[in-house]
C-alpha cells in the first residue's frame, strides 16, 4: 500500500505549532518541540539503529524555528531556536509521526 504524502497546505497554527492539512485532507499538528525531539537527522537519530541519540526531555517547550523551507518536492527543512538546522523532514516521515487519534489506531501505537 502507498499513500500521497503530499501537502495541500503547511502553516503556523501560532508560535509553537505547525499544521499540515494533506492531499487525502487529512489534517496534522505538530509542536516545534516534538518535531525538533525527532529530528531525523544523522546528529539527532543513529540512521541505522534509529537510536535517538539526544535528550527529549531537554528541547524546551517554546522552541521555535527560525527558518522552515520546502526541500525539493519532498521534504521541510527547520532551523530552530537552539540553533540547529539540518534535519530535513520529508513527508512521508511527518505523516508518519503525526499523533493524531486516527494515525495512532492506524499504527497500532503501544499506547491505549
Ligand atoms: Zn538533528
Ligand atoms: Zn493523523
Amino acid at each position: 500500500m502507498s499513500l500521497n504524502f503530499s501537502p495541500k497546505t503547511i502553516e503556523n497554527v501560532d508560535d509553537q505549532r505547525l499544521r499540515i492539512i494533506w492531499e487525502d485532507s487529512h489534517e496534522s499538528v505538530y509542536s516545534f518541540q516534538f518535531l525538533r525531539q525527532n529530528c531525523p537527522c544523522a546528529m539527532c537519530k543513529d540512521e541505522f539503529s534509529g537510536e535517538v541519540l539526544i535528550d527529549p526531555e531537554a528541547v524546551p517547550p517554546d522552541m521555535k524555528p527560525t527558518r522552515s523551507e520546502i526541500v525539493g518536492n519532498y521534504a521541510i527543512s527547520f532551523s530552530f531556536t537552539d540553533g540547529h538546522g539540518t534535519g530535513i523532514y520529508s513527508f512521508e516521515n511527518l505523516r508518519k509521526l503525526c499523533k493524531c487519534k486516527e494515525c495512532s489506531y492506524h499504527t497500532g501505537s503501544e499506547t491505549n
